[in-house]
């Protein structure tokens, strides 16, 4: 068997948990299987350089910021591959580009364009655990790139798709994917499988245990994934494609506090309003999430959105000269804002699970907003204060009997 196995930062954090990883590895290793591990920086060396690098210039190009962030997995690509030589086991580590990882020239949140695994192959043909540096890759100008930030996850999967892998594990310091945060919630529950759909919207929602682009890419290779914990090793959740009937009416329960409200107060009540002001914050590359319109009221009316927080300030310079021009009273930028979403296929086929959600949140006294649905999820808009309290009471109300 191929097996992929990733570690996310937390299980590479310092000397005696690089050496658990390492024992992990080579166990697999030993039962005869062909390894490819992927890490990332060891615990928040990535949040630590970017504080070194805010010291020395906040307004450093992306280029460099890539030259420097990548410096992170190599420091862990290489003390693995010291740990697994220890334990006396053949091993080769690589940084991305080594890897064949060939990405577009986005920096800092380059797109995988291709993964060329043929010197990955090469190795294993020598029987050596393959360790590969996550989260970076080489542009066609020959330059350093990083995924964003949890660009780990998908350079694992962007692996196991290229080398047809049998398995793909994510270790990482929680057991699973679960009904909520388990550091936020303590009754959260374990799921044991989650379809990609549900797992796709929930890592968008901002559960942060999967990358959200990772799962993406799982789902069209159809690459299965399992969440595990590198601590305990017991039996993570499966990400796949279709789950076991099942009576859950929803999966989980996700917050996403880094999100900004924009409000245009005052804009004309008549045809291609809408049009033009999300055009134009379309063409400004900012990625527009929930709106609300108000019905027309005395010739005017107003268009409410939510963006990612750091996008707020972008959207309103995108929109003032359009909005003077038509006469808009204002447009406002909250940032005090978060969502909160439920994920469920069993939404589909059950009717008043928004309703139940919406009871839990009036029973907190927790007001709403903006909601927005899908077919597999409902989010909600409220105050930032309140959002844990929500997921709390959101929770509560799905999986406390
Ligand atoms: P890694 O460093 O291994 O990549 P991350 O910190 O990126 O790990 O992701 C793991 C974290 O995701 C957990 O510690 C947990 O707090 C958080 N998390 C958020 N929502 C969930 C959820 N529904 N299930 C499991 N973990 C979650
Ligand atoms: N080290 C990178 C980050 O902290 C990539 C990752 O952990 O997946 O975002
Ligand atoms: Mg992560």
């Amino acid at each position: 068997m191929l097996v992929v196995q990733k570690f996310g930062g937390s299980s590479v954090a310092d000397a005696a948990r690089v050496m658990n990883v390492a024992r992990i590895v080579t166990e697999t290793y030993a039962k005869g299987n062909d390894v490819v591990v992927v890490v990332s920086a060891q615990g928040d060396t990535t949040d630590d350089l970017i504080e070194k690098a805010k010291e020395i210039n906040p307004g450093a190009s992306k280029r460099e910021m890539d030259m420097l962030l990548s410096a992170g997995e190599q420091i862990s690509i290489s003390l693995l591959a010291m740990a697994i030589e220890k334990l006396g086991y053949p091993v080769v580590s690589l940084l991305g580009w080594q890897a064949g990882f060939q990405t577009n020239s986005k920096y800092s949140a380059a797109r995988i364009k291709r993964v060329n695994s043929e010197r990955i192959s090469k190795e294993i043909d020598k029987k050596r655990i393959v360790i590969v540096a996550g989260f970076q890759g080489l542009n066609r100008y020959d330059d350093i790139t990083t995924l964003g930030r949890g660009g780990s996850d998908t350079s694992a999967v962007a692996i196991a798709a290229s080398m047809r892998a049998d398995l793909c594990q994510i270790y990482t310091d929680v057991e699973g994917v679960y009904t909520a945060d388990p550091r936020k919630i303590p009754n959260a529950q374990k799921l044991d499988e989650i379809t990609y759909d549900e797992m796709l919207e929930l890592a968008t929602l901002g559960a942060q245990v999967l990358n959200n682009r990772s799962v993406e890419m799982a789902k069209k290779y159809n690459v299965e994934l399992e969440v595990i914990s590198s601590l305990t090793q017991k039996p993570g959740t499966k990400v796949k494609e279709v789950c076991k009937m099942e009576k859950m009416l929803i999966k989980s329960v996700a917050k996403d506090d880094s999100v900004a409200r924009v409000s245009i107060v005052g804009l004309p009540d008549e045809p291609g309003i809408a049009f033009k002001v999300f055009s134009r914050v379309a063409k400004a590359h900012i990625n527009v999430d929930i709106i609300l319109q108000s019905v027309g009221r005395d010739g005017t009316k107003d268009i409410t959105f939510t963006v990612p927080a750091e996008s707020g300030d972008a959207a309103v310079a995108a929109l003032q000269e359009y909005c003077d021009q038509v006469g808009a009273k204002k447009i406002l930028v909250d940032t005090d804002v978060a969502k909160v979403s439920i994920v469920g296929a069993g939404m589909e086929t059950h009717e008043g699970v928004a309703s139940k959600m919406f009871e839990a949140l009036m029973d907190a006294n927790i007001n709403i907003q903006m909601i927005s649905t899908s077919e597999i999820k409902v989010s909600v808009l409220i105050d930032k204060a309140e959002a844990e309290r929500a997921v709390a009471a959101v929770h509560a109300m799905f999986f406390d009997n």
